[in-house]
This record gives C-alpha cells, structure tokens and sequence, in this order.
C-alpha cells in the first residue's frame, strides 16, 4: 500500500466509520448484563472466551452472586465451579474475589467511573476498564483492543502495532472520541460476522472498497 498521509487516513476513517455504521446500526456489547458490576464481571470472565459461553455461564450465576460483598465473601470453590466452563477459571475466581473486596473496601461496593480507579482493583486491565467504562457508563476514555479489532485495524491499514496497547493509542489519534466504544463494537461485529480471521469474505464486505485488505493473502472472492 503506498503510504497514506494522515489526513488521507482520518478522511478513509470517516468512510470505514460510516459504512460500518450502516451496516451495523445496532451494534452492541454482546455480554448480557443489567448493572457495571455484572458487566465487569462478565468481561472478566470473558477473556480467552465466547461471549456465547460467559452469557450461559452469568445467566446462573449473577441469581447466585448480587452485590460486590456476594462475590468477595464466596468461597473460591464455589466460584471456581461456577465459572469452571469459561476456562482459566482458577484465575479467573481469583480476580473476581479480590477486585469485589477492593470495591467493598474502597468504593463501598460500586463500580468506579474512572479508568485510573477501575486499574487499580485487582484483576482489572486497561480492556476491561474501557469496556466497562464504554458501556456501563457511556464514557469514551480509550478503545476496546481485542482480537477482532487488533486484526481489523491491522487489515484495513489503520496501525501496523501489534501490541494492543500501541494499537488503542494509535487508533485513538484517528477516530473521534465520541466514537470510541462504538468503533470497537463495529469492528468486533464485523470481525465476527464478515472479516473472519481466516478466509475473510471479502467479496461481500460492506467497506471492500475502503480496505487495503493487508496480510490477507486471499484473491477477492476466495473463501
Ligand atoms: S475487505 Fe476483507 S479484509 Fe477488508 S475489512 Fe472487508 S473482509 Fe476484512
């Protein structure tokens, strides 16, 4: 791809950004929750999991589990056997028993809205603050960097990083904050749904046009 000047870029971004838009206009966090404490804990068990699989796994144990003091007081057995089907389920236990007691110990048991405050619990990185943040609180602080949206940005020619840290930030120069938690779910959308990380369907891809397809190895029309 011949190198593409910044203002060439922010200007193909507005047009990735709508077409992405349209073809998504419903998109949405697909963990089920109905408070940023479920939803924290659902993407902390999220990791290295479907969503599919965390919603199964919730639907049972946010009847067990209500308040931050609930989970901090579980027993991590009874947690580890909950949660068993999402995998790394013995950190995960972990996590989520010591993050509830720093909220019951410093936050009296709410979700903080900050993204310095939600890092600072235990087991809490910088993906499950911006998710939380994003869509319990509706604040754009960063972007949501995950598999999906490492492969997209990388494919559409938006960063060369590898490192998800380098991509959110390079990405957060190129799209306009107020779009930033949407953004991620329109590229997870279409990471899940057309852009696959193997055999992508570019031939029927909505932003085909806009997408110097890089690494994809496959002729247009190819699956
Ligand atoms: S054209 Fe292909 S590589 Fe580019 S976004 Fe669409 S499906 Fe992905």
């Amino acid at each position: 791809m011949p190198r593409e000047s910044t203002e060439a870029k922010t200007a193909r971004i507005k047009k990735i950004i709508a077409g992405l838009k349209r073809t998504y206009p419903d998109a949405h966090c697909e963990l089920n929750y109905s408070n940023p404490l479920e939803l924290l804990i659902a993407t902390i068990l999220s990791a290295q999991c479907t969503d599919k699989r965390v919603n199964l796994v919730t639907a049972e144990l946010f009847k067990k589990y209500r308040t931050a003091a609930d989970f901090a007081n579980a027993s991590l057995e009874d947690l580890e056997q909950a949660i068993k089907s999402t995998g790394f389920f013995r950190n995960k236990a972990k996590s989520i028993k010591s993050c509830c007691q720093a909220l019951v110990d410093r936050h009296s048991g709410e979700v903080p809205r900050t993204m310095e405050l939600l890092t600072e619990l235990g087991g809490v990185g910088r993906k499950t603050a911006n998710v939380v943040l994003g869509n319990a609180f509706n604040v754009n602080t960063g972007i949501v960097v995950d598999t999906h949206v490492a492969r997209l940005s990388q494919r559409l020619g938006l960063t060369k990083a590898e490192d998800a840290g380098k991509i959110e930030q390079e990405l957060m120069t190129l799209v306009p904050q107020k779009e930033w938690t949407l953004f991620s779910h329109w590229l997870i959308w279409h990471g899940r749904r057309r852009c696959y990380a193997r055999n992508p369907d570019c031939a029927n891809c909505e932003i085909l046009n806009l997408c110097p397809r890089i690494g994809v190895k496959l002729p247009v029309g190819t699956r």
